[in-house]
């Protein structure tokens, strides 16, 4: 087992891996920012070394700082949260040069997920349903007019090397197929130095589906049930929940046995999440994330399983705590973000908190690492903390929902808490009645 740790992130995710560190005994080391002096993270760790100024380039991203805080303190492993540097193959790499184990899987894992058309093409190889489309990159106006015909109308452009939702282009006809095919590439362009981008069938009603695994470094793997992601605004997550509404039992054991499969064979190491869209009853894969999701509390809830402490018992060779049949799915989680933005319309609300009371009782989790005086720095995400409620069921799971929001207080700053409390009494959510298209059509009604 590792000796002491270093966290490279920020926020609610660095207090989250200290939180799991000390509880197996594992010293830490916390990297932060001069704008984060004050983060509880910082205040709670063994040891903080600052790496630079505010700017992410300049600290959170700047692996030469990262790795020579480790050298100073003996750091023997980095974890590297979500977001930064955690799906970063040069720095996995540069870790593993200097003997320094990167908590995730290879660089190489990394590097071919990394690149759309190389992981769907990897998929579909492993035996993974895909969304129909082109076999890899498509330049010719000519060829993509072959594909759409084939595949049928409407389609969409994507980046070969995109992310965060941008470079992509729905083509609802066969009109709107060339501008649609240029302006994806212009964007791709722009946005990621690579104009590469395929053509994909485009679902017009389905959930984000995700089912999290693990590959226990020896050659074995696990999965741990999946979570609906369908909630979101601008591609972005707002509420995530295990089970997924829509699945029963059998599609389930069949999606988790179809992706555990994969993982095995293809000799992964660590936690990952493979992305779906689900629509007909039918899974289509869209992409994997090769480290641990923000979302990832609400798969804990229902299996009772660290995962965290799980990614450093395989990283340190120590393979995984369970098998398979151990994993059990219990009751209902729910996990909402709570943003610093205005709850209308989305702009960020950095500044102080005033007065920060978080809600308790049975089946409540609240990951957050902002307190009452804490002034919330303007640089970065406006992440401030995850409520997470678990049930016995989905009902008894929203009805402690509702009651935990009414508890939650932030005051001096704006935050989305009154979003949820609006979509904790909306019949369609409580019937589990959405899609990924569901949320952002709710907000432009204005309810
Ligand atoms: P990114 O890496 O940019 O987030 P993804 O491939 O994960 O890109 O897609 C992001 C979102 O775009 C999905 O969650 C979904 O909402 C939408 N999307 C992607 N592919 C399709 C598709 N084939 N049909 C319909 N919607 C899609």
């Amino acid at each position: 087992m590792f000796q002491k740790i270093l966290i490279a992130n920020r926020g609610e995710i660095a207090l989250r891996v200290l939180r799991a560190c000390k509880e197996l005994g594992i010293q830490t080391v916390v990297v932060h920012s001069t704008a984060d002096a004050d983060a509880m993270h910082v205040r709670l760790a063994d040891e903080s070394v600052c790496i630079g100024p505010p700017p992410s380039r300049d600290s959170y991203l700047n692996i030469h700082q990262i790795v020579a805080a480790c050298e100073i303190t003996g750091a023997d492993a980095v974890h590297p949260g979500y977001g930064f540097l955690s799906e970063n193959a040069k720095f996995a790499d540069i870790l593993a040069a200097h003997n320094i184990t990167f908590i995730g899987p290879s660089g190489d894992h990394i590097r071919i997920m990394g690149d759309k058309i190389e992981a769907k093409r990897t998929a579909k190889r492993l035996g993974i349903p895909v969304v129909p489309g082109s076999d890899g990159a498509v330049t010719e106006e000519k060829e993509a007019r072959r594909i759409a015909a084939e595949i049928g109308y409407p389609v969409i452009i994507k980046a070969s090397a995109g992310g965060g939702g941008r470079g992509m282009k729905v083509a609802l006809t066969e009109a709107d197929l060339e501008i649609a095919l240029q302006t994806a590439r212009t964007e791709a362009g722009a946005a990621f130095g690579d104009d590469a981008v395929y053509i994909e069938k485009y679902l017009e009603k389905p959930r984000h589906i995700e089912v999290q695994v693990f590959g226990d470094g020896f050659g074995q793997g696990v999965h741990f049930g999946e979570r609906d992601c369908s909630l979101q605004r601008r591609h972005q997550k707002v509420w995530e929940e295990a089970p997924s509404p829509a699945l029963n039992a059998e599609e389930r054991a069949r999606i988790g046995g179809i992706c555990a499969k994969a993982i095995a064979d293809l000799g992964y190491s660590g936690a990952g999440t493979i992305e779906f869209l689900y629509e007909n009853g039918e899974f289509y894969f869209i992409e994997m994330n090769t480290r641990l999701q923000v979302e990832h509390p609400v798969t804990e809830a229902i299996t009772g399983i660290d995962l965290v402490h799980e990614q450093i018992r395989v990283a340190s060779g120590g393979g995984l705590s369970v098998r398979q049949e151990d994993i059990k799915f219990n009751g209902h989680a729910i996990e909402c973000r709570i943003n610093a933005e205005d709850p209308r319309t989305f702009t960020p609300s950095p500044g102080t908190i005033t007065h920060f009371h978080t809600p308790g009782g049975l089946g409540i989790r609240v990951d957050s690492g902002v307190y009452s005086g804490y002034k919330i720095p303007p640089y970065y995400d406006s992440l401030i903390g995850k409520l997470i409620v678990h049930g016995r069921n989905r009902v008894e799971c929203m009805m402690r929902l509702r009651r935990a929001l009414d508890e939650f207080v932030v005051d001096g700053i704006k935050t989305t808490l009154p979003l949820f409390r609006d979509l904790v009494g909306n019949a369609d959510i409580a019937n589990g009645d959405y899609d990924i298209h569901w949320l952002e059509k709710y907000l432009a009604k204005g309810e």
